[in-house]
């Protein structure tokens, strides 16, 4: 018999007639012959007001009491949608994470799921009945109840319909499908048919709320299809799949995160492991670390610059002011001024131009871009907080994000889930189901890197650089520029093929003139090193664990930059072996 998991959103339950017309659309499925299991939210904004509560009686709730206290807006819900299919004539069993036997690890506030027991679940739905599990929550080892981080019943619903490899996952919510960037922001916004779990990836933890991103990771690892649709009608929505909807645009989606701030430590010394130093420290009180920009030192320092959430900023700083005084770098200092935009694309992986296209729209709009970070498959700036919206309408234009596709999309179909079926639920038995997975370590020793330093900051050079690049038919890699400091000047690098160099030198020389920026270096043999696997910056640790292994052997990075599925430093070319073996070593328990 098939088997269904709907999920529905806060804002679907929020009232006794959302609840009813939830439960009727679990009957319906019901009736169609599938065995349903529902996870449901909190109703509306419970959660928000539970969190309020626990601040009126005091501003640090102990986070296990938290959790105590938090698991109980989906307990209610649950209850709820289990009285109101019982009241419609159909028989219903609501039960807790703890009663399913969700398994977590013991990270209140943010725990991660181990494992998810089965027998009961297929008990109660053998017996004829609905399910309805709370999301949001499961127990640790100890029985402690858990709650798995804002937004997370996404995550109960994605991990059951894996558990348990159901037919279909459904998300209902209050908007009918995913779009190219928050529609309540974006009105113009396009409602895409299908999206790739990569980029769905990369756009929810970039700012998309509309998914949890964990469940994405989940969605993935498991090749559960997900479909993301209204509660309030019955029209299709988005499927979260592998394939992309069209593989031919760069760019499929774009987002902005207004809730980082920018951590800058300057002079730090250009030497293997001080990274690592400044990182590890961050990563010990469960800070993730967005956005990292080290430019090449001149004279032997860097600058280095990161983001952090907005509301992690002071304990961030108190750990980087101790790293910063133990490396002996200099100032450290904080903007919390800032804004992140970014585009999304499988597409651009293959295409030239697609930078050079996202900072000429910001720079005719006149938005200064404070840093850049690439990845194969996204491009982050960061710009004034104030300035930040009208910088996501500007791209979201460019990329023409708002245009219905020329051609019609073909529809996506299922595959049989045939005899992969069984190796999946073996996979599943063996590990924690959220623990890392690391798919390749990998090395690319063909690239060289360009430097201009001394940029004057002001709206318009990376569009101008990137602009004459392009036209010189210089294929770009990897871009980064840091944060200017204080004398108002940023570094700019990027990477380009090894046969491109001396073009490409030629090409950064006469911009570097033009512009009055103070010179360019380069290196004509630079090494990239990546990990890729799924969901790299939710487990803080992937980058750590780079820059310990890369430090002990003695090599020194020169850029970083992370996504969800991958992170890649550059470092010396003549080191680029040694590192890859390094790598390989550190990551052996988790390379599958
Ligand atoms: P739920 O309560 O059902 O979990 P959420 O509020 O978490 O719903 O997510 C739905 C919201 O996500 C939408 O109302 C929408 O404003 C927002 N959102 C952000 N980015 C996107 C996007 N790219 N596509 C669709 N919705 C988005
Ligand atoms: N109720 C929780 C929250 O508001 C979980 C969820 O809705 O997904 O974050
Ligand atoms: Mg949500």
């Amino acid at each position: 018999m098939s088997l269904i998991v709907q999920k529905f959103g806060g804002s679907s339950v929020a009232t006794p007639e959302k609840i009813l017309a939830a439960a009727r659309k679990a009957i319906r499925a019901k009736l169609e012959g599938h065995q349903v299991v529902m996870v449901v939210s909190a109703m509306g904004d419970t959660t928000d007001d539970l969190i309020d509560l626990a601040n009126r009686i005091t501003d640090k709730p102990p986070a296990r009491e938290m959790d105590m206290l938090l698991s109980t807006g989906e307990q209610q819900s649950c209850a709820l949608m289990a009285m109101a299919i019982t009241s419609l004539g159909h028989k219903a069993v609501s039960l807790t994470g703890a009663q399913i036997g969700v398994k977590t690890d013991a990270t209140f506030r943010k725990a991660r799921i181990k494992s998810i027991e089965t027998a009961r679940l297929k008990k109660v739905l053998d017996e004829g009945n609905i399910v309805i599990a709370a999301g949001f929550q499961g127990i640790d080892d100890d029985f402690n109840i858990t709650t798995l981080g804002r937004g997370g019943s996404d995550t109960t619903a994605v991990a059951l319909a894996a558990v348990l490899r159901a037919d279909a996952c459904e998300i209902y919510t209050d908007v009918d499908g995913i779009y190219t960037t928050d529609p309540r922001v974006i009105p113009e916004a396009r409602r895409v048919s299908r999206i790739s779990y990569d980029e769905m990836l990369e756009l929810a933890s970039l700012g998309a709320g509309v998914m949890h991103s964990r469940s994405i990771e989940f969605g993935k690892k498991f090749d559960t299809p997900i479909h993301v649709r209204s509660s309030f009608t019955d029209i299709p929505g988005t499927m979260i799949v592998a394939e992309p909807e069209r593989p031919d645009m760069p760019v499929s989606g774009a987002a902005i995160t207004k809730d980082e701030a920018l951590i800058t430590v300057q002079a730090v010394p250009d030497k293997p492991g001080t990274s690592l130093e400044i990182f590890a420290r961050i990563a010990a009180r469960n800070i993730s670390v967005d956005m990292i920009v080290q430019n090449v030192g001149e004279s032997g320092k860097a600058d280095l610059s990161f983001t952090v959430p907005r509301n992690e900023l002071d304990t961030a700083l108190e750990a980087v002011r101790d790293a910063a005084k133990l490396v002996g770098a200099g100032t450290v200092s904080a903007n919390d001024s800032v804004a992140k935009v970014s585009v999304v694309g499988l597409g651009m992986a293959r295409q030239t131009g697609v930078a050079e296209k996202m900072f000429r729209a910001l720079a005719a709009a006149g938005i200064n871009i404070g840093m850049i970070t690439t990845s194969e498959i996204k491009i982050s700036v960061l710009v004034p907080r104030d300035q930040s919206q009208k910088a996501l309408n500007v791209v979201h234009t460019a990329f023409e994000l708002d245009k219905p596709p020329a051609k019609p999309i073909e529809a996506w179909k299922p595959k049989a889930h045939g005899t992969d079926a069984a190796a999946v639920v073996a996979r599943l038995q063996g590990l924690n189901m959220e623990d890392l997975t690391i798919d390749d370590v990998s090395l690319d020793a063909s690239q060289a890197r360009v430097t201009i330093s001394g940029v004057p900051d002001s709206p318009g050079i990376a569009a101008k650089v990137f602009e004459q690049v392009a036209g010189a038919g210089i294929f770009v890699d990897m871009i980064v520029q840091s944060y200017p400091t204080t004398e108002s000047l940023a570094t700019l690098s990027f990477t380009v093929p090894q046969d491109q160099l001396d073009h490409s030198v030629t090409v950064a020389k006469k911009i570097a003139s033009d512009l009055s920026c103070r010179g360019v270096t380069s290196s004509p043999k630079i090494a990239k090193l990546s990990v890729s696997g799924v969901g790299l910056r939710t487990h803080t640790g992937v980058a750590i664990r780079m820059f310990r292994a890369l430090s002990e052997a003695g090599i020194n990075l020169d850029l970083i930059n992370t996504s969800e599925v991958r992170v890649n430093v550059i470092v010396d070319g003549n080191q680029g072996e040694k590192g890859m073996k390094q790598l390989q070593a550190a990551f052996a328990d988790v390379l599958r």
